[in-house]
């Protein structure tokens, strides 16, 4: 196949060079609800042609490498005193997978276990390019599968006016669980 950012050869989407030259992540760091802080890898712009393959039969390929290039290598670095568990927001199976469910099996890692299923909308209504007043008025209205683990990691894809994690989070407090931080693949 060939390689959809340079055009040669190559046995991967995205070819190792490319990988090493476009998917360093740049970290970006902001603060939601309670001072809980959200940590995203990439800036939109810069990859919003790769993020658009979403709803292609490509998505599946490039939301992994992105997830390899991203949150794999930050679950590897990731130290603490005992193993925290991750959530995926709405991790259910949309174009024949879920996007998210693919960044959260990226965190796997000796301090990082990763539960799916958890966090599901029962309001399936998309805020993709919606104003804030909008996304106010009609709540994603999470709910939580429950599990034993107290702290936990939130994962998404992209953030943008913070509505969709602002709400995951107060469902998740709801449920007594403490997150103690936010990861998403891309941020504006
Ligand atoms: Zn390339």
């Amino acid at each position: 196949m060939k390689c959809l950012v340079c055009e040669s050869f190559s046995l991967s989407h995205i070819c190792p060079t490319c990988q090493d030259n476009f998917l360093k992540p740049s970290i970006h760091k902001r603060k939601l609800l309670n001072n809980i802080e959200v940590i995203s890898f990439y800036r939109y712009g810069d990859i919003k042609d790769l993020l658009h393959t979403k709803h292609t039969n490509l998505g599946y390929y490039i939301y992994s490498i992105l997830a390899k290039n991203s949150f794999g290598k930050f679950a590897k670095e990731f130290e603490f005193t005992h193993p925290i568990t991750s959530i995926a927001v709405d991790d259910n199976i949309r174009s024949g997978y879920s996007h998210t469910a693919i960044l959260n099996k990226a965190l796997t890692s000796k301090n990082i276990k990763p539960l799916f299923n958890k966090l599901r909308a029962k309001n399936p209504i998309s805020y993709s390019g919606k104003s804030r007043e909008f996304r106010l008025l009609n709540p994603r209205d999470f709910t939580l599968k429950d599990f034993s683990d107290k702290e936990v990691i939130v994962v998404d894809d992209i953030i943008t006016t913070g509505s969709t994690l602002t709400q995951a989070i107060q469902t998740l407090q709801a449920n007594k669980k403490e997150v103690l931080f936010c990861l998403t693949l891309a941020g504006v």
